[in-house]
């Protein structure tokens, strides 16, 4: 999960509150720092539901407190995994924990025919997967 700043320093990825429009706090928000030139950027994977929960917001939000992990699944992962409680457990682990646990409410979600739920737990899973994916491709 690292990447090479423009400077040419690795750059580090961490969990920060992000705020929106001086009004909005966005917690846990993976975000590459560099140390060297302090530059800072949203990780890439995380992107999409930023730009979705931003158009959400729109150009005049309520102060407010968003705690991100319950949108992204990524910065879930990533609470999930810095918590002092799962340090000893690898990401592989915890993401496998995860999907199980993804997997189950879909099921129960299926099973109660509850369409809202089914569509949210999908959008979750397909999150993950593209954060396996990429996770996998930075390793090569
Ligand atoms: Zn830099």
């Amino acid at each position: 999960m690292q990447k090479e700043c423009k400077c040419g320093q690795t750059m580090n990825i961490c969990l920060r509150s992000v705020i929106y429009q001086g009004k909005v706090e966005i917690a846990h928000v993976p975000v590459l720092t560099c140390e060297s030139c302090s530059r800072s950027e949203v990780f890439a994977a995380v992107k999409p539901d930023m730009t979705k929960l931003i158009s959400q917001l729109g150009n005049k939000p309520e102060k407010q407190y968003i705690r991100f992990e319950e949108i992204s699944e990524i910065s879930h992962l990533m609470v999930t995994v810095t918590d002092k409680e799962h340090r000893h457990e690898s990401v592989g682990v915890i993401l496998e924990e995860r999907i199980n646990e993804l997997l189950d409410m879909l099921l129960l979600a299926r099973s109660l025919q509850d369409d809202a739920w089914k569509r949210d737990v999908t959008e979750r899973l397909s999150q993950i997967t593209r954060y396996a994916m990429s996770t996998y491709e930075m390793k090569l």
